[in-house]
């Protein structure tokens, strides 16, 4: 049978655009279905990812320079700065961002559609476009990669004023004095951060038990120090009661309980912003017409080669469900591509990293100390606190730590957790070593340049091996008394 394209993607975030790249080096003819009228890139460029990290570029170098120089000219480094001169910053990055996408499906022959796309049968799309008019065209192959949004709050409404979610903050007028973050996932630690790092007073109202309970506890503890040094108030277990405007007071009123405190409070602030549960983008995509299957809250189920139920329709990206993340996204979004162009069989990599972009930043691979524990492992842990680091001085960088989780017996590496300036692009240095199945000697044996941050990996490989060893004086010490 004669199909119109190779492939019909739904959606072109990071699964999409890379799963139409990856297609085109396969000679195979794609079409890019988006929905939104003006932006390609998804969440990716437009409202997630790009945006939130050039207003988190900002305020970093805005608070570094209080932090380094203090005050100029009787003002702190975040009070010469304005919204406006943040959103010109990240206006900047993005604007770029989109052209780069449209210039890479242009280079690559990908034709692109501007509609809301619609499975019809295994492989047929409909794309409703925004003039109204509907078309039909078919392809061999289908992917899914519409993405996810936030869940709207119960108690009450995101207006985009004074209630902002991840999309209308990142068009906010000025920077609020006063701050309250419902929700405590990554993005909202992230601006959480953001915000105090540019001297507005944060609260967050954390509905859950914990916050980011999946860190590292020692990670944890200094995440703790960061947030108390920006001093970010956090309430956990938190249930909404209302947010409301109060007239006389001139301030919005955000009232609450706790799971363990029946007591009403309220906080007084100038802004709220909510970050819902993600939820997938499956709704009125046509999964009905071709039997599709989903998990209980909607995300398409797939196999390690991300095929759904129907072998002609694959589905990668945040509507698959976790990690969600835009860097997971991209290779999901390839390896599917490989898939369905019989390439290969291939899987995603095991070791997946995440990066937290709060100020500073969090990075993670592999087994934390308590999973490693809760395996029966014997471990030992190799530290690095960052004020230990020549670049930390010189760079004025002194909150950090990086912790190498060891086998004991074999003194291989099992995991890699950092906090501090660089955490997310210093883990890719132990996900070398992680994936390679190296020894830490490899962080002593070969020479790293000074002063960088990197050298966190040789000073915690040398704590991690004296302690295996017993070697220097601590353990002198024990032993004579002993
Ligand atoms: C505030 C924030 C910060 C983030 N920061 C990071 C980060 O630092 N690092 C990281 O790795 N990840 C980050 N993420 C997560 C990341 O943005 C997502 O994981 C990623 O964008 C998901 O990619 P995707 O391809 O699945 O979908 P998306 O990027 O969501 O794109 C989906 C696209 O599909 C389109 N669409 C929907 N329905 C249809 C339809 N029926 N027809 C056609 N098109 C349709 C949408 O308009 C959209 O453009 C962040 C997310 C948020 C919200």
């Amino acid at each position: 049978m004669k199909f119109d394209y190779d492939l019909i993607i739904l959606g072109s975030g990071p699964a999409g655009f890379s799963a139409a790249m990856q297609s085109t080096k396969f000679n195979k003819k794609v079409l890019l279905v988006e929905a939104d009228e003006k932006h390609l890139g998804g969440a990716w460029i437009n409202a997630g990812t790009v945006p939130s990290k050039a207003l988190r570029e900002a305020a970093a170098i805005i608070y570094k320079h209080s932090q380094s120089f203090g005050d100029t000219e009787g003002k702190k480094a975040f009070q010469r700065f304005k919204m406006k001169d943040l959103l010109r910053y990240k206006s900047k990055v993005v604007d770029y961002e989109n052209s780069e996408v449209k210039r890479n499906l242009i280079k690559n022959e990908v034709d692109t559609a501007r509609g809301y796309g619609r499975i019809i049968d295994e492989n047929t799309v409909e794309i409703d476009s925004h003039t109204g008019k509907k078309k039909r065209y078919t392809s061999k192959f289908i992917l899914l990669s519409t993405g996810s949004r936030s869940e709207p709050p119960a108690k009450f409404t995101v207006d985009h004023k004074i209630v902002k979610d991840n999309t209308s903050l990142t068009e906010m007028t000025h920077i609020p004095r006063r701050l309250v973050i419902i929700g405590s996932g990554v993005n909202a630690v992230e601006y959480a951060t953001i915000f105090a790092a540019l001297g507005t007073k944060v609260s967050m109202l954390n509905l859950q038990k914990e916050i980011l309970p999946f860190l590292d506890d020692e990670i944890r503890d200094e995440f703790f120090t960061a947030l108390k040094k920006h001093r970010i108030v956090i309430s956990d277990n938190v249930v909404i009661e209302s947010v409301d405007l109060n007239r006389l007071r001139n301030c919005t009123e955000v009232r609450f309980k706790t799971k363990d405190d029946d007591r009403l409070q309220v906080i007084e602030t100038e802004q709220v912003i909510h970050f819902g549960r993600r939820m997938p983008n499956t709704k009125d995509i046509g999964l009905e017409n071709v039997g599709i299957t989903t998990d209980s809250r909607g995300y398409i189920n797939v196999d390690k080669h991300y095929r759904t139920s129907v072998p002609s329709i694959f589905a990668a990206g945040d509507i698959t469900g976790q990690p969600g993340l835009a860097s997971a996204s991209f290779t999901q979004g390839r390896v599917a591509s490989c898939n369905m162009h019989g390439e290969s069989e291939m899987e995603l990599a095991g070791f997946n990293p995440y990066g937290i972009y709060t100020i500073p930043e969090i990075s993670s691979i592999g087994l934390t100390e308590k999973e490693a524990e809760g395996l029966g492992k014997d471990i030992t842990i190799g530290r690095a606190f960052f004020k230990e680091l020549t670049k930390s001085s010189v760079s004025n960088n002194e909150l950090g730590l990086l912790k190498l989780v060891i086998d004991t017996s074999t003194q291989k590496l099992l995991g890699v957790h950092i906090i501090g300036e660089f955490a997310c692009d210093l883990i890719h240095i132990g996900q070398s070593v992680l994936v390679n199945d190296l020894e830490v000697s490899y962080f002593i044996d070969n020479i790293l340049n000074y002063p960088t941050f990197s050298e966190a990996y040789r000073v915690a490989a040398f704590n991690g091996i004296n302690r295996i060893n017993k070697a220097g004086v601590k353990y002198r010490k024990t032993t004579e008394s002993a």
